[in-house]
Formats: structure tokens, sequence, C-alpha cells
């Protein structure tokens, strides 16, 4: 009979669920991690990191992502490749995890990892200049930009910030909004419309992006159908994530409303027993540095919560 329950079951593989991988097999917890494609997540589409310590100069996302699967792999995570498409999580008993194949899996803890993906702007280019110009996070790849222009895609508070920061490397900020005014907070929208070096394109979308290698231009298409086209070497997307909830009971967690999932400082959601790290939460900053931290604070509490569960008669 293949074994069916676990202590903890961790869903998904990209920088929390390795994480959390790791400190689970280090703690000797019964435990398995569910990925439903490659691990290593987003950082895999991530061309160079730059501001994850350890590696003073910089590693490229695939690689990071292989050392912490290898890391974890050293301590014998187990982990099999299949997609989890439905969690319950009754008021009493294991948790039950229902995976693709039509098979069903229990767990007296789960530290959910999923994930979020960034909204694409749909242009033409835009996925084959991916992490060659293309980025949906200006921390991360801002400091490639040093004295270039960049085109910032969005209107709301993301991308009134982000523009703002941009220009601490770019030498122009072009911001293109498909209003005629942003969305963004009174007090953003102030400090980026004072901006000397951010320039606004209204009523306007960025309908293709060209680049042999890199970003080399954009073409920008008018509500009123102009096109027209400027040369950049970057185009920052943000016009939101959706996180990878499909299947999660969304009302018992009480995911906010975008459906990410409120957790506390260690990393607990409000159903006992189950944690949540990385994009997946409910927080402002999404980072490979966070995700891991929170993933291991998760491993913590699962412990713990384990261990009084072992407790109650
Ligand atoms: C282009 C880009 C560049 C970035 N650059 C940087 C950077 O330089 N530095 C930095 O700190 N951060 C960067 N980030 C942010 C960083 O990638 C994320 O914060 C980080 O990957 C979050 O990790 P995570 O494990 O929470 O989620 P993810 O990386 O999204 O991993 C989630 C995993 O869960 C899996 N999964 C989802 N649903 C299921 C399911 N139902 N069943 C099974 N598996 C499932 C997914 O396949 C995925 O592998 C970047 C993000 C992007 C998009």
């Amino acid at each position: 009979m293949p074994k069916t329950h676990y202590e903890l079951i961790i869903l998904g593989g990209g920088p929390a669920g390795l994480t959390a991988g790791l400190y689970a097999a280090r703690a000797r917890l019964d435990h398995l991690l569910i990925e439903k494609g490659a691990t290593g997540g987003q950082v895999l589409n991530t061309h160079w990191v730059d501001n994850y310590p350890g590696f003073p100069d910089g590693i490229s996302g695939y690689d990071l992502m292989e050392k912490m699967a290898a890391q974890a792999a050293r301590f014998e995570m187990n982990s099999i490749i299949r997609e989890v498409v439905r969690v319950e999580l009754p008021e009493h008993g294991p948790k039950i995890i229902g995976l693709d194949d039509g098979s069903r899996l229990t767990c007296d803890s789960l530290i959910i990892c999923s994930g979020a993906r960034a909204n694409s702007c749909g242009a033409p280019g835009e996925t084959k200049l991916l992490g060659k110009g293309v980025s949906y996070c200006g921390t991360c790849d801002g400091p490639f930009f040093r004295g270039l222009h960049v085109v910032v895609v969005g209107g709301g508070n993301t991308a009134a910030q982000e523009a703002d920061h941009l220009t601490k490397f770019a030498e122009k900020v072009t911001l293109i909004h498909r209003r005629d005014s942003l969305r963004a907070t009174k007090v953003v929208q102030e400090k980026a419309l004072a901006n000397p070096k951010i320039g606004f394109i209204w009523n306007s979308r960025v309908s293709a992006i060209f680049g042999d290698k890199e970003v080399e231009a954009v073409e920008v298409t008018g509500n009123d159908g102009a096109v027209s086209r400027l040369a950049a070497q970057g185009v920052f997307v943000f016009i939101g994530i959706t996180p990878n909830n499909a299947g999660l009971p969304l009302d018992r967690l009480k995911a906010d409303e975008n459906g990410f999932i409120p957790v506390d400082v260690e990393s607990c959601t409000c159903v006992p027993g189950v944690m949540a790290a990385g994009d997946i939460c409910a927080k402002e900053t999404r980072q490979i540095i966070n995700a891991c931290g929170d993933a291991a604070v998760a491993v913590l509490s699962a412990e713990r919560y384990l261990m009084n569960l072992e407790r109650t008669p």
C-alpha cells in the first residue's frame, strides 16, 4: 500500500517550498513536498539575482534554485511531481489533499507555498524578452538599468511607486497607462508626478515589445488608435499579480479580496495546523528572501503544532 498520510505536506516547490522542505527534512518530520512542475518556482524565470545574500557576485535564478533543491536533497527531502487540485480543511481530523491523478493524501499539518504570478500585459515580445529587458520586479531588476530609458506599464500604486524607485537607476522612466490619470493613492501620485525623471503617456497601452536579444523599443497604441514607437531598454509591467490559489478553500482560510492568504508573524493561517509562506501570503513585499524566511518560520510553527497534537488525547 503506498503511503497516504504525512505529518506535514508542503504545497509548492519554489523558494518557500524548498526552504520548508529543507527545514522539515532536517527536523526529520514525516513530510512530503508536492510541486506541479519544475522545482524552483518563479525564480527559474529570473535571469539574474543580485539581492539574495551569500552570493557576492550574484547568481542566475536557475543556479540559485538548483542549489536550494540540492541542499534540501542532501537532507533527503521527500517530494513528488503532481498538481494539487483540491485542499479540504475539516474542523476535526486530518487535512485532505486531492491530486491531479485522482488520488488523495492526508496530513496533520500543511504549509501552503503555492506562490503567485505577475500579470502580463499581453504584448507580443513580452514573453520572449522576459529577463532580457522585460521585468515584473523593480526592486529585483532596477539596478540593471543604470543610465538607461525604461518604460513602466500600469497606473496603480505599484506602478507609480516602482516608477519612482526606478529613477534611482534609469536615466528616464516613461509610465504608460491606459487611463488619463493614475489610480495610485494621492501621496504616491504626487510623488510620481513631481519626479522630473518620470514622463507619462496617458490613454495608451504597450502593444508590442521589440528587440532581438534585448529590449530595444516598444510600440505604443493610444486609445484613439494612434500608433507610435518608443526606444527603451527596459519594460517593467506592474498590472497586478495573481495568487496560485486554485483548489484552496479560500473562505475557510479567510483569503483577502485578491485571493491572498493572511498569516500571523509565525506564518500561521486562521486554520490550526495550516501555515502559508511566500508570495501566496497577503503582504506587501514579495521577494525570495522573505519567502524563505516565512517558510522557515512556518516549519517551526508546524513542529510546535504537531507536538501539541501528539499531547492531545
Ligand atoms: C521576473 C521576476 C524576477 C524576480 N526577481 C527577483 C529577484 O531578483 N530577487 C528576489 O528576491 N525576488 C525576485 N522575484 C520575486 C520572487 O521570484 C518571488 O518572491 C519568489 O519566487 C516567491 O517564492 P514562492 O516559493 O512563494 O513562490 P513561487 O516562486 O511562485 O513558487 C510557487 C511554486 O508552487 C507551485 N505550485 C503552485 N500551485 C501548485 C499546485 N496547485 N500544485 C503543485 N504545485 C503548485 C508552482 O509551480 C511553483 O513552483 C522575481 C519575480 C519575478 C516574476
